[in-house]
């Protein structure tokens, strides 16, 4: 069959914006190799979801029910995507660089014999297909191509890297329903999921981060961050260094073992501006630094810094935005 799939991971009945966004980019693939793009969406009773997908660009929809796909395991996701690739011989499969994605695009690459790329941020279209992926926790980027003989081309794709087109409305898919096969020795058991709801847009989808490090000296003082964060509609992240306090959630982590995030606006306060850390923001378009150091690191980085006690400046930063977003 060929083609360019987009693995469309779902949560809660709805897909995260970097599907669309896959899909926008899917196309412009699809449009240079002259093959088909689909998306493959796996689980139990989400035929429902199939028709959004058509809106942003998949000519066929590729559906895969089973009990055993309710919840995520390694094992039955990579042995229901490896039965997929085998049946249909996909020539590209975008997932998304998340913790699904990073998780089982990997082990079905190497259960189908293909080679994998991590975190692409650009597809560059010139002769082969390239996928441009940062090293060296962002200081250079690589552009890798696969061998000819390599298929499917396995790559997971950051957040908000690439643009979403518009959805055309009304526009539908073709829905293919496929039966699993044998999912052989499911190793993994979901007993439960507990959701730790922070009740704020998801960090790497958010247009503004409010983000602490070591200087908020506790979780009272991540309570000034949510404040800020609340008026501003933003999500918070912290620094590795706050986590390993125990201030916030180890899920908040902003930087190169944490998530990686792409706001409009980001706002560190008390952080340093070690790499690790830089490694996970090199992509925000505005970076507002607040340290009481004017030698921090950070300020290299930052467009504008503000040299201060943070327990001084952010209550003066959130009625000062208060106002602003009450005046808009
Ligand atoms: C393999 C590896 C992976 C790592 N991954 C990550 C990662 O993903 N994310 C990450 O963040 N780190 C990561 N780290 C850790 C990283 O090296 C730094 O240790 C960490 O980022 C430091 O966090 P910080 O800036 O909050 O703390 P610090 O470096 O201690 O900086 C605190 C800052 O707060 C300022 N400050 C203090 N009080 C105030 C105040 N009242 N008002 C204003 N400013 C104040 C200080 O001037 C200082 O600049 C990693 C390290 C390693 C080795």
């Amino acid at each position: 069959m060929a083609g360019i799939w987009v693995f469309a991971d779902h949560k809660d009945g709805a897909f995260r914006r970097v599907i669309f966004e896959m899909l926008s980019e899917g196309k412009k693939i699809a449009d240079f190799l002259g093959e088909e793009l689909s998306a493959v969406i796996l689980g139990n009773n989400v035929e429902s979801l199939a028709p959004q997908l058509g809106e942003y660009g998949a000519e066929k929809v590729i559906v895969l029910e089973d009990a055993k796909l309710a919840s995520y395991t390694t094992d039955a996701y990579s042995a229901a995507l490896t039965s997929l690739i085998q049946k249909h011989q996909p020539t590209v499969l975008l997932f998304p660089n998340s913790s699904t994605g990073l998780d089982v695009a990997p082990v079905v690459a190497q259960k189908v014999n293909t080679g994998f790329v991590a975190d692409v941020t650009e597809i560059v279209y010139e002769g082969k297909l390239q996928f441009k992926r940062p090293v060296y926790a962002g200081k250079a980027y690589a552009s890798i191509a696969f061998a000819d003989a390599t298929r499917p081309m396995i790559a997971t794709i950051r957040p908000k890297a690439m643009d979403v087109a518009d959805p055309q409305a009304g526009k539908t898919a073709a829905i293919i329903k496929e039966t699993a096969g044998d999912f052989g020795d499911i190793r993994q058991i979901v007993k439960d999921v507990i959701r730790k709801a922070s009740g704020r847009v998801e960090l790497t989808e958010a247009d503004v981060v409010v983000s602490g490090g070591r200087g908020a000296k506790g979780a009272d003082g991540f309570k000034l961050l949510e404040t800020l964060a609340d008026v501003l509609g933003a999500a918070v992240g912290a620094s590795r260094a706050a986590v390993d306090e125990g201030w916030i959630d180890n899920q908040f982590q902003v930087g190169q073992t944490g998530k990686v995030v792409a706001p409009q606006l980001y706002i560190a306060c008390g952080i340093s501006g070690a790499i690790q850390h830089l490694a996970g923001i090199g992509a925000s378009k505005c970076i507002i630094a607040v340290n009481r150091d004017p030698e921090a690191e950070i300020f290299k980085t930052a467009d504008y810094g503000i040299v201060a006690d943070l327990f001084e400046v952010l209550p003066i930063m959130t009625e000062e935005f208060k106002k602003l977003v009450a005046s808009a």
